[in-house]
């Protein structure tokens, strides 16, 4: 048998105010780095032009949603300004568990919610240049009225206020630099020793059996 060099995949959560890039970080992402997978979230919102079912989220009615949360289907959920959304165990345990990492784009009550939840997870704030940027950039998207983007912009003052309860700040101001410094986190987090399955360096001809200890598996 092949054993794997880490116990686990990471849960790596992007969030910070709505607008700042957070899905496009993602995606930029996942295009770039090998054995890294995006939650798919539910939401009651409707699609935008474009949006797939599926893919982008999994569309649901407030119906349906409150069933899943019934059935404690979610890791975490919110009211995100008019509409719900959450995240499914399901898809997080299954990569979590194939060593798989998986990103969640979610907003700021989700993110305390998974802090609460998950101790090993990794959390990872994301800032825009200034308010001004934010506001250009909700703007450019063109999928919200102007107050929905007054109110949007409101809440991401008190969101950046709690930058500190996350292990990491990125700021978004070019995608490029951004997005490296997101995989510079993720490649950081891959490789330390904590997360090591040592049994690896065993197999490896590294390390002598009888030095091993094998913590328990914690967390989920
Ligand atoms: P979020 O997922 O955080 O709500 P999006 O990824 O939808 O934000 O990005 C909002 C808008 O900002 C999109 O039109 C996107 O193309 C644009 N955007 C993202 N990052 C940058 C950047 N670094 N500079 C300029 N525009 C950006
Ligand atoms: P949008 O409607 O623009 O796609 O998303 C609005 C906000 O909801 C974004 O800040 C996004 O990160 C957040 N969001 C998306 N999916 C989830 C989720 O599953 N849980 C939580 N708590 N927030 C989410």
């Amino acid at each position: 048998m092949t054993l794997r060099r880490r116990k686990t995949g990471l849960i790596v959560v992007v969030s910070g105010p709505s607008g700042v890039g957070k899905s496009t970080l993602c995606r930029a992402m996942l295009s770039d780095l090998e054995g890294l997978t995006l939650s798919v979230s539910c939401t009651t919102r409707k699609p935008r032009p474009g949006e797939r079912d599926g893919v982008d989220y999994y569309f649901l009615d407030e119906a349906q949603f409150r069933d899943m949360i019934a059935r404690d289907e979610f890791i975490e959920w919110a009211q995100v300004y008019d509409h719900l959304y959450g995240t499914p165990w399901k898809a997080v345990i299954q990569a979590h568990e194939a060593e798989t990492d998986v990103l969640l784009d979610i907003d700021a009550q989700g993110a305390r919610q998974i802090m609460a939840r998950v101790k090993e997870a990794v959390f990872v704030f994301v800032t825009p240049p200034s308010l001004e940027a934010l506001r250009t950039r909700l703007v450019a998207r063109a999928s919200d009225p102007p107050e929905e983007i007054e109110r949007r912009l409101q809440h991401a003052s008190e969101e950046i206020a709690n930058f500190h309860t996350y292990h990491y700040l990125v700021r978004n101001e070019d995608l490029v630099q951004a997005t490296k410094e997101l995989e510079a986190i993720i490649i950081a987090e891959r490789l330390k020793t904590s997360r090591l399955d040592k049994r690896w360096l065993v197999e490896q001809g590294l390390l002598v059996k009888t030095t091993v200890s094998c913590p328990s598996r914690s967390g989920l």
